[in-house]
């Protein structure tokens, strides 16, 4: 599946003769992130050629790789389970947006504490799962194994080659991993992380077949899931002039860092950028949601 590179226009960029183009793989479905999607594709081939009629998987109540892997499994006929970080969630999850769209798509929760939620990957915790639902395909949270950067490494294609840089928003690694391996090495990949922290170098060196990327990590915003009026105003303005829409975690983090460095001429003229839209959108319900409770600058839509 190729998606459509679409020129950005704003006077910034005529300024400083930079060229940004907007790769729309939030176009593969209008809720569902185009990452998430390409990371789940060999998956649940994998799971059906294992004889795996379930999937079970890991996430926080926002998580658009919870939303995805339900969508998914309706899609292919696989059945889901999501193992949901926050015990307090079992009797309010019908306000939670995303999980809403989740179980509308047939997904099963169970509810863990946080404390639970953190040894999730340990082996005596999934037997007690399997003891609980039978046998089932297990995805880690993000959905990052070597499956899903090999859906990831579909991303770029030949026509991409024309671009210097590449960048794209970071959770755990995995979509830039598979980014970094279809890169040219003449090209530079920048990554723009959505959480506080150094851990994730690591990650994506376990992944990425190549050096050409770098990781900025000034514009997380506080952390995941952290936004800030400005953040806010700047995808309302943005989604004005370019009518693009940008999710509140991940990808306006991304654009907002990327014109802030335009502006600062960390890229010499005539750079040719494409930034990567993995999409997310289906999370700007949950985030007004709470802007609204909070009597803040809400999302436009
Ligand atoms: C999950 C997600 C990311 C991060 O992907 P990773 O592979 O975890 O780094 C980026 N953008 C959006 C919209 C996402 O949903």
């Amino acid at each position: 599946m190729q998606t459509q590179n679409q020129k950005v226009h704003l006077p910034i960029l005529k300024e400083k003769k930079i060229s940004l183009y907007i790769k729309r793989e939030d176009l593969i479905h209008p809720l569902i992130s185009g990452n998430k999607y390409r990371k789940l594709k060999y998956n649940i081939l994998a799971a059906k050629e294992k004889k795996q009629n379930c999937i079970l998987t890991f996430g926080g109540a926002y998580s658009n790789h919870i939303a995805a892997t339900a969508y998914a499994g309706k899609e292919q006929g696989l059945r889901t389970i999501g193992i949901i970080r926050g015990e307090e969630l079992k009797d309010k999850w019908q306000n939670n947006a995303t999980l809403c769209l989740a179980k509308e798509h047939g997904m099963h929760f169970k509810f863990v504490t946080r404390e639970a939620y953190r040894f999730k990957e340990t082996s005596e915790f999934i037997n007690k799962l399997k003891e609980e639902f039978n046998d089932f395909y297990v995805l880690p949270e993000g959905g990052s194994n070597s499956l899903a950067i090999q859906g990831c490494e579909e991303i770029l294609t030949p026509e991409d080659n024309v671009f210097n840089v590449i960048t794209s928003a970071v959770g755990t690694g995995g979509t830039i991993a598979g980014i970094i391996n279809t890169s040219k090495n003449n090209q530079k990949v920048i990554g723009f992380p959505a959480l506080k922290g150094n851990f994730l170098q690591e990650d994506i060196r376990k992944f990425a077949t190549k050096i050409n990327w770098k990781l900025q990590n000034k514009y997380h915003f506080g952390g995941y899931g952290k936004v800030s009026p400005e953040l806010i105003m700047f995808i309302n303005t943005f989604k004005k002039e370019t009518n693009i829409p940008l999710d509140p975690i991940y990808t306006s983090k991304m654009v907002y860092g990327l014109i802030e460095m335009i502006k600062e001429d960390f890229f010499i003229p005539g750079t040719k950028i494409l930034a990567i839209h993995t999409g997310g959108l289906q999370g700007i319900k949950g985030m007004n949601a709470v802007l609204k409770k909070k009597n803040q600058l809400e999302i436009v839509e």
